[in-house]
């Protein structure tokens, strides 16, 4: 697996504006935002695609999507709602090959996504 830029993040190789950190996950401020809240998390057992989920234990799973939500929230975007997006191979537009979820908000977002 080559090494990404967010395992580099991870390792601490590259700085990273840090939002939320535990066991399980980081989560950090998007280098380039697309909307006045934008965080990226990522689970701290490696991951390169959404796909891979389908045979991962439901339990890494739940804890992933589990901070994806607390940090939505610690975040304050529950009152008006927020995105959360992954990116999954090359027709999804993935460019970063470490699971990843973007958590969008802030602003009313569009639907659908280009
Ligand atoms: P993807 O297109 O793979 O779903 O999203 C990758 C995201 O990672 C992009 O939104 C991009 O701005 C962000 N990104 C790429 N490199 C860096 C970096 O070095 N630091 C941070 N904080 N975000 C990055």
């Amino acid at each position: 697996m080559a090494v990404t830029i967010f395992d580099k993040i991870l390792a601490g190789d590259i700085p990273c504006q840090k939002i939320y950190e535990d066991e399980f996950v980081l989560a950090f401020r998007d280098v380039n935002p697309q909307a006045p809240t934008h965080a990226l998390v990522i689970p701290k057992k490696r991951v390169e695609r959404f796909q891979e989920y389908k045979a991962a234990d439901p339990i890494d799973v739940g804890q992933f999507f589990n901070r994806v939500a607390k940090v939505a929230s610690e975040l304050g975007l529950e009152k008006r709602g927020y995105r959360i997006v992954i990116n999954n191979g090359a027709d999804g537009q993935q460019s970063v090959e470490y699971l990843h979820a973007h958590i969008l908000g802030g602003r009313q977002l569009a639907w659908p996504p280009g």
